[in-house]
């Protein structure tokens, strides 16, 4: 089994001359076009609609009206994960960039949710490393791209966290989980993750990926790495579908 790699070619950008054209052209918002301050990627207005997580159970990251205590989803499962933390609350303007990121290669679309889950992890407990959570093989030749690992890699340099997607790979091929009802999802990722033998394992680890929406793909990788002798396994990832 392949570790994973990006397949799209790193592209050397001259910052001088896109420095030079946006001062020409000025720059456009991502989602709505208006015009945008560059360092922003988004209009004014969309960057005030940006849908910050408020309060939410610490465990799933369910927004909840008052408090981060438990969730009564988690309060009657445990989860595997110990804690999940949602930079946003899937909705307007994420709902744009991110599939804009995902099935469209658009990096300029991924880099704003980085910084902003980098802003809303940096004061967390520190983790030994950040694990993307891995595309199949398959669908990565398909796509070409994982942008869960493109998510994790600025916010590994932001935080100065060790980026490890040699840990965790998904071994079997599974069906698109948005397609699936909620008990589907779960048994469509059963025992989908493995981790390699491997001498030691990092004591904590945070899985990293764009959207949770059951937990169903992030629960199975976190089995997986516990089983391969991870004590604390987090998940941080951009926005949380209520
Ligand atoms: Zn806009
Ligand atoms: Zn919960």
């Amino acid at each position: 089994m392949p570790t994973p790699v990006n397949l799209t070619p790193q592209l050397p950008v001259d910052h001088g001359f896109r420095h030079r054209l946006l001062r020409l052209f000025g720059s456009r918002c991502l989602v709505c076009r208006e015009r945008a301050a560059a360092e922003h990627a988004l209009c004014d207005a969309c960057l005030a609609a940006l849908p910050w997580a408020g309060a939410a159970c610490a465990r799933c990251a369910m927004p909840l009206p008052t408090g981060d205590g438990p969730c009564g989803a988690c309060l009657r499962r445990a989860p595997p994960l110990d804690a999940v933390h949602a930079a946003f609350v899937y909705g307007f303007p994420i709902d744009r960039l991110l599939p804009r990121f995902k099935f469209h290669h658009d990096l300029a679309a991924g880099a704003l949710p980085a910084r902003c889950m980098a802003a809303r992890c940096a004061g967390l407990p520190r983790p030994d490393a950040l694990v993307p959570v891995p595309l199949h093989a398959a669908r990565l030749r398909r796509r070409g791209y994982d942008q869960a690992l493109e998510l994790a890699r600025p916010l590994a340099s932001r935080l100065t966290l060790p980026l490890r997607d040699d840990l965790l790979q998904r071994t079997r091929a599974t069906s698109a989980q948005s397609e699936l009802a909620a008990v589907a999802r779960r048994r469509n990722v059963r025992g989908a993750f493995a981790c390699g033998q491997r001498p030691a394992m990092p004591a904590h680890v945070a899985l990293i990926d764009d959207v949770m929406t059951t937990g169903a793909t992030l629960h199975a990788a976190a089995i997986a790495l516990r089983r391969a002798g991870v004590a604390r396994v987090d998940a941080w990832v951009c926005a949380r579908v209520p």
